[in-house]
């Protein structure tokens, strides 16, 4: 096999693309990723999970200096703020762990090719690098492009006045208002950093909740947490317009329904309705991969497009935009392009709010089992009642707990609590192995502990909760 020629090449060196490379390589097949951002890691990496939890953990820390240790016994003479500092240790994190990355393509030896990647034919990728077009031999393609900010008509994204998640991981200066449009994942973890750090937020939402695909029950708590830590909802509402200037930025607000409109000013906006599919430049028409209406890539339960050798995973197939997501899908078409079985329990994805406290949710909601008719017991209990919770002064929120009425099988689990993204595996590996709550009160967890709260909801399925 000459050197350009591969078994596979993958388009994309996100979290998709890069663990697709690294497990094909260890399943022995010789493999080339091409990555045009110049650095590894995708969005997640550069611009999405890992910065933006490098900036909820600073200003976490920040805003517990300022407010919560005192009551720990705990004098500070003054707290100050040293935002360039706090940017400068997020993109150490960056570029710390993208460079990880590509020792673990050495590691591994994969290709890694630093161009943009188009699909000329199935079976040959051209990637434009820095030094030119050259064009490589693949028996298989995998499109891994992820996904890019969705806009909102309209309103033109400047990344200084009107900014995007990545504009938002940046800011030069703590802007005195921030106006949020989207009360999603993104939009209410970029709120509270932006929150913590000193801004009055205003986020709005076309959707009547907070948090609109979670549970209700969690949406409406979590909701009421973040106000009172001082993030003000404005539900029900469309934002028309959005006009940047010198002083800041005018924005058109009108009722969801209808109705009259408003003005609001703010310095700063982050636009954070969602994300879209990103296939820019790959040349899918020329060879005719199909998109969905929406511009997602159509695959298989095997990943594979209509075209024959070209596969597609991760957020440019839609589904949970995860990173997890695309992890689970870069190993399970790597083992089945090595003749395994790769296979991936969208039933069992987990999906965590890093505000504080988490959110953390998988499987079903009340709301989802209710509309499929599924007859369910609820177990909850709160962090009120969990020692360590109480010692260590976190105990907003609660464990909940969703089991079939007949078989006790666990259907879901909705937490909010400190380190729900943590606590929600447990939950997952057991979804993985089909487990009944019983299953989950009966396994011992270590006192005091966070974890004794999972317990208890589990126990509380069957109405013998302990501690409450
Ligand atoms: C602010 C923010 C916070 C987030 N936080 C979380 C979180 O906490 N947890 C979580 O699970 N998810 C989070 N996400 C979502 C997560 O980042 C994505 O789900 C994940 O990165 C998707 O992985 P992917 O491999 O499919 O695509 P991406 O990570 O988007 O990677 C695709 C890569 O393909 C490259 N590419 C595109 N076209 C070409 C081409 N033609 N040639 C070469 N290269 C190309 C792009 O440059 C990009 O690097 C967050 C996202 C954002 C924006």
């Amino acid at each position: 096999m000459s050197a350009e020629s591969f078994d596979v090449v993958i388009i994309g060196g996100g979290p998709g693309g890069y663990v697709a490379a690294i497990r094909a390589a260890q399943l022995g097949l010789t493999v080339a990723c091409v990555e045009k951002r110049g650095s590894l890691g995708g969005t997640c990496l550069n611009v999405g999970c890992i910065p933006s939890k490098a900036l909820l953990q600073s200003s976490h820390k920040y805003e517990e200096a300022r407010h919560d240790f005192a009551q720990h016994g705990v004098k500070l003479g003054g707290v100050d703020l040293d935002l360039a500092a706090l940017m400068g240790r997020k993109d150490k994190v960056v570029s710390g762990l993208t460079k990880g990355i590509e020792s673990l393509f050495k590691k591994n030896k994969v290709t890694y090719l630093i161009g943009a990647g188009r699909i000329a034919a199935p079976g040959g990728v051209v990637v434009a690098g820095p030094d030119g077009e050259r064009t490589i031999a693949a028996k298989s393609i995998i499109i891994a492009t992820g996904s890019d900010v969705t806009p909102l008509p309209g309103i033109t994204i400047d990344e200084q006045r009107i900014v995007s998640s990545t504009g938002a991981l940046a800011l030069a200066a703590v802007p005195k208002h921030l106006v949020v449009i989207g009360a999603g994942v993104i939009g209410l973890e970029l709120g509270s950093v932006w929150r913590r750090l000193g801004a009055e937020v205003t986020v709005i939402e076309f959707l009547d909740r907070a948090l609109p695909p979670f549970d209700a029950e969690v949406s409406k708590q979590m909701q009421r947490i973040l106000q009172k830590q001082g993030l003000a909802f404005k539900l029900s509402a469309k934002v028309t317009k959005a006009v940047a200037g010198e002083a800041g930025v005018t924005l058109t607000v009108e009722p969801a329904a209808g109705g009259p409109a408003e003005e609001i000013a703010a310095d700063v906006v982050l636009v954070a309705i969602g994300r879209k599919p990103y296939t820019e430049g790959l040349g899918l028409d020329a060879v005719g991969v199909a998109l969905s209406p929406k511009g997602f890539v159509i695959v298989d339960g095997h990943f594979a497009t209509n075209v024959p050798g070209v596969y597609a995973i991760g957020d440019v197939i839609g589904g949970a935009m995860l990173a997890h997501k695309a992890e689970e899908e870069g190993i399970a078409i790597a083992e089945i392009l090595a003749g395994q079985h790769g296979h991936v329990n969208y039933e069992a994805i987990p999906g965590v709010v890093y505000t504080w406290p988490e959110v953390a949710t998988v499987g079903k909601s009340e709301e989802e089992l209710k509309k499929a008719g599924i007859a369910y017991k609820v177990g909850k209990f709160p962090f009120m009642a969990n020692s360590r919770a109480r010692a260590n002064d976190d105990a907003d929120g609660f464990v909940k707990i969703l089991a079939d009425a007949t078989t006790d099988r666990v259907l879901g689990a909705h937490i909010i609590g400190p380190s729900a993204g943590d606590l929600i595996a447990e939950i997952v590996l057991a979804m993985e192995f089909g487990a009944a709550a019983e299953d989950i009160a009966r396994t011992c967890h270590a006192h005091p502990g966070l974890g004794e709260a999972v317990k208890e909801a589990a126990l509380a399925v069957d109405g013998r909760a302990i501690h409450i």
